[in-house]
């Protein structure tokens, strides 16, 4: 258990993968930062069931990919909260906009970018400081089966998520000296608004496991990468598919 004054931010946590990581994570005793882009009210959902669960949680609404706002909202937060702590960071907040490269037009291309990838720049940049004089920290990054094996007609989406396997492996390798773990977890196909325009009926036969994953059991693996029982796992990136892709 961590003590309530421990803060664990968990991007893009309105809805889907986030949401279910924001809520195990309150529940292992962080004060859980949820961020969002847009949806209040799926947010306030969020920390409704949070403090009914008898957790904390507190809103930080900005747009990982704006990295003034980011700077402004969660650099003005740690600047507002100097003795306050943020041991954990998930970096979970994604979009995907699928396309043949030949239908893929170039704000398709740097949408997909700019949120999955430079958004991670962004966050991470912003609190990794607090970390390192913190000598303590646990970040996990979720990725996709995307980026590690490419999936057609999601070009930006793969090279996104392979660009945040990437930089997982050289931050762990910068920051692990001062305790701090650098992971990244990539699901397969799990239930939640992004997955919605699937057919699970027809996607499942490929699937060993014969169903989509439920966001709950992709945020039983990251409360576990994020605790200090995971103290000598860093640099790996560790797949939830149900056995699709190995
Ligand atoms: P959802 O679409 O269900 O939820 C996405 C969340 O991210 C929302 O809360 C949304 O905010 C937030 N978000 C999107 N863009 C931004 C942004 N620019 N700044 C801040 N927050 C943002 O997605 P999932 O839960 O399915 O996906 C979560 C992560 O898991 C993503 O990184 C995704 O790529 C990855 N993933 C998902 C898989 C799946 O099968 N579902 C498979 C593999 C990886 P708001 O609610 O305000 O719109």
């Amino acid at each position: 258990m961590s003590s309530r004054s421990t803060f664990a931010l968990v991007t893009g946590a309105a809805r889907g993968i986030g949401k279910a990581i924001a809520i195990k994570l309150a529940a292992d005793g962080y004060h859980v930062l949820i961020n969002y882009r847009s949806n209040d009210a799926e947010a306030e959902k969020t920390i409704a069931q949070i403090v009914e669960n008898g957790g904390v949680a507190s809103l930080l609404k900005f747009n990982v990919s704006d990295r003034e706002e980011v700077t402004r909202v969660l650099g003005g937060w740690l600047e507002q909260h100097p003795d306050s702590v943020i041991e954990v960071l998930i970096n979970n907040a994604g979009i995907r906009n699928d396309n043949l490269l030949m239908w893929m037009e170039p704000a398709d291309w740097d949408g997909v970018i700019d949120t999955n990838l430079t958004g991670m720049y962004n966050v991470t940049k912003t609190l990794i400081n607090q970390m390192l004089l913190n000598r303590y920290g646990r970040i996990v990054n979720i990725v996709s089966l995307s980026g590690l094996k490419g999936v057609a007609g999601q070009m930006n989406y793969s090279a996104a998520k392979a660009g945040v396997i990437g930089a997982t492996k050289a931050l762990a390798q910068e920051v692990g000296k001062r305790g701090i773990t650098v992971n990244a977890v990539a699901p397969g196909y799990i239930k939640t608004d992004m997955t919605q325009d699937i057919n699970e009926k027809e996607a499942k036969v490929m699937i060993p496991a014969n169903r989509f994953g439920e966001p709950e059991e992709v945020a039983e693996l990251v409360s576990f990468l994020a605790s200090r029982k995971a103290s000598y796992i860093t640099a790996e990136v560790i797949s939830i598919n149900g056995g699709l892709y190995s």
